[in-house]
């Protein structure tokens, strides 16, 4: 396993929506790097886009976090999403958005579709923090950003610091909203 470096806010490839997986064939050890740099970063989802690849897939693991239920890492090829319920107001950061972090509202539950590594189709349903994270995730997939949800005055803020991390990869404050 490797570890890959992180895209950070500012890349083009952060704003651009990814392209459908069709070969599989080498997913698994892109997969594996994911997880190993997710870990090692203390993320707990990751879009292949925010390690450079132009590819509808994403991890996700909360298993090491207490309270939550879902015990494995997990794998999603070439998600959609299928449904949405409820409204709930979470924290949220972002690996490509070094400590920056913001209370964002998105729906409660989301029912998505993907593929497994085998290809396999599922349609599931997650609530809590893994669906916060899928849908987090989600977005980068599609080229968006947790902070394009902020109202106007909290994007003031936090202008600058973005304009740093694009130009150093860090802010030289962090900012909680
Ligand atoms: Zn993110």
């Amino acid at each position: 396993m490797a570890l890959l470096s992180i895209v950070k806010y500012g890349d083009p490839i952060l704003r651009k929506k990814v392209k459908p997986v069709t070969d599989f064939t080498n997913l698994e050890k892109l997969v594996n790097d994911m997880l190993e740099t997710m870990s090692h970063e203390d993320g707990i989802g990751l879009a292949a886009n925010q390690v450079g690849k132009d590819m509808n897939l994403m991890v996700l693991d909360v298993s090491h976090l207490e309270d939550e239920t879902d015990t494995e890492p997990r794998i999603f090829v070439n998600i959609k999403i299928v449904e949405t319920d409820g409204e709930i107001m979470m924290e949220e950061g972002c690996l490509s958005i070094p400590d920056i972090r913001a209370e964002i509202t998105r729906p409660e539950k989301i029912t998505i579709s993907y593929q497994d590594l085998n290809r396999e189709m599922h349609t599931k349903q997650f609530t809590g923090l893994s669906s916060r994270v899928l849908q987090h995730e989600f977005d980068h997939l599609e080229g968006k950003f947790f902070t394009d949800y902020l109202a106007m005055a909290k994007k003031l803020i936090i202008q600058k610091r973005l304009k740093e991390i694009s130009e150093t990869g860090f802010p030289s404050v962090s900012v909680t909203l």
